[in-house]
């Protein structure tokens, strides 16, 4: 899976200033100076160039407003519709790269998959100025969870706000809602969304794909750090290889700006600790912050997590930056989970394997506690593996909680029971209602 930042401002596009190019270049020169370099040699000029770049002296995280892409084989799927929307849009029509000009934008043969997390400016202002919905016969399939999303990006269109016509778009847009929670396989990846903490909701996506883990986590605010708070969180990006989190703001800024709907580098830190993230990618960076102040966070973060085995390396989320991931030993293991009328229902995914029971253990134990109820009903229909080390912790989960029902087992799951001669350890149901009525029986 490749994926590529083309806007990782939030709020507004933030372009670099002229006193700012100066400040680079002033700085760059005098790196050069007390590296003795020969200024006519232009490998030496570039290798500085490169060296500086990796602390935005010749660089910059960019102005653009959020725009991410993941490129699966001939699949392309574009996440938000920021200002960055516009560069990439550019890139699909004119690059001479093979492996771009197969895609057919420019002759209208393309096809893509957008999902939005939320409608505001600086994740839809890019829309009218990507080229690629402008040619007729592209086709965009769009995947949103909020019912608004089809009408707001119609709505910026409009005259008074814009030049271009929404109703002459050459592009078909076929609209998708998503339920919270549900999940989507598309290209061969699998797509899951958790609602965040934002004025007017925003939503993550858990992106499963070639062997790795991707998460975007744009716009949200972890008011209260407490486990039980963040313990939702924590599962949806646990094991990610690639967790991409909303740093807008300083954590004393998160404190005072309360309800602004933002997070911070040292929260996305801890939160990437706990979840057993491998990368967290410092994004949605504030439009009054310069390249050298991201810099100072990014410091300051790694500071913070200091040295230790299994800890999640932190980096910057910054225009053009491509990563490509996969992950030989990926545990794709997470859980989702809602509670109503005392009952809590914990949707099981991926693999219940030895790296996945700890976390299970933890939560269940957590959720039990949280909600003062004994009854739960696992859905398994997500769960794609599970093997003995799963099974012991279904038996101790049993043990631990009065009420349990097993529902909506794959066959291939089933089978592993059947196997193990433990089918009557647990009451299983074909749907939740079966379940729900025997958990009542149970009660009286
Ligand atoms: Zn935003
Ligand atoms: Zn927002």
């Amino acid at each position: 899976m490749l994926l590529r930042f083309w806007g990782t401002r939030g709020t507004i596009p933030a372009p670099i200033r002229p006193d700012q190019v100066e400040g680079k270049i002033m700085a760059a020169l005098s790196e050069a100076g007390q590296q003795q370099i020969n200024l006519t040699d232009p490998q030496a000029v570039q290798k500085l160039a490169r060296e500086l770049s990796k602390t935005f002296k010749s660089s910059t995280v960019g102005g653009n407003t959020t725009c991410v892409t993941v490129r699966l084989e001939d699949d392309l799927i574009i996440f938000d519709a920021g200002s960055g929307i516009r560069e990439l849009g550019d890139y699909l029509m004119e690059s001479q790269d093979e492996s771009v000009v197969r895609l057919g934008f420019r002759q209208g043969k393309g096809h893509a998959y957008m999902f939005f997390t939320h409608t505001h400016w600086d994740h839809v202002q890019g829309f009218p100025f990507f080229k690629p919905i402008h040619v007729v016969g592209n086709v965009f399939d769009i995947y949103h969870i909020h019912d608004h999303v089809p009408d707001a990006l119609a709505r910026q269109m409009h005259q008074h706000f814009c030049p271009i016509r929404f109703d002459r778009l050459g592009a078909t847009l076929n609209y998708h809602q998503l339920e919270e929670g549900e999940q989507v396989n598309i290209a061969g990846a699998s797509i899951t969304n958790i609602q965040l903490n934002h004025p007017g909701r925003a939503y993550a996506y858990r992106v499963v794909a070639d062997n790795a883990i991707a998460i975007l986590a744009t716009d949200s605010e972890y008011k209260s750090l407490d486990y039980v708070s963040t313990a939702k969180y924590i599962n949806f990006y646990a094991n990610a290889d690639m967790l991409i989190f909303d740093a807008m703001f300083s954590v004393r800024e998160s404190f005072v700006k309360e309800d602004w709907g933002h997070s911070s580098a040292l929260i996305g830190a801890d939160i990437a600790r706990e979840a057993n993230v491998k990368q967290l990618y410092l994004f949605h960076h504030d439009p009054a912050t310069s390249d050298d102040e991201i810099m100072q966070i990014l410091k300051q973060t790694r500071e913070y997590l200091g040295e230790g085995d299994n800890l999640p390396e932190v980096l910057v989320a910054m225009e053009g930056l491509e990563v490509d991931l996969t992950n030989p030993n990926m545990t794709d293991f997470y859980i989702q989970e809602h509670v109503d009328h005392d009952v809590i229902f914990m949707t099981l995914s991926g693999k219940l394997g030895a790296h996945a029971t700890e976390q299970f253990r933890q939560h269940l134990a957590q959720s039990l506690q949280a909600h003062q109820t004994d009854k739960v009903v696992l859905r398994l229909e997500n769960l794609s593996d599970l093997t003995m080390a799963g099974i012991r912790a279904l038996v101790d989960a049993r043990k631990s909680v009065l009420s349990l029902a097993l529902v909506g087992i794959p066959e291939n799951v089933y089978r592993v029971i059947e196997l193990t001669g433990t089918t009557d350890f647990f009451a299983i149901y074909d749907t939740v209602e079966e379940a729900l009525l025997a958990l009542n029986m149970h009660q009286r």
